[in-house]
């Protein structure tokens, strides 16, 4: 059965990024969004971009 998700939805980058801690903040945690419209991990406390796709 061939999937057609997003190719954002399976990145291995994203998902060891995604839930770990914020290297620019404390108490801050890597969330899976996008940044200038690429897919990328931001902290959800401070916003800075941990990781993205270009
Ligand atoms: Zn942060």
């Amino acid at each position: 059965m061939q999937s057609m998700d997003d190719p954002a939805a399976e990145n291995p980058v994203l998902d060891l990024l995604e839930g770990t801690s914020c290297a620019f903040c404390d108490g801050g945690t890597l969330v899976r969004g996008t940044y200038h419209g690429n897919a990328a991990v931001i902290c959800d406390d401070c916003h800075t971009p941990g990781a993205q796709l270009w």
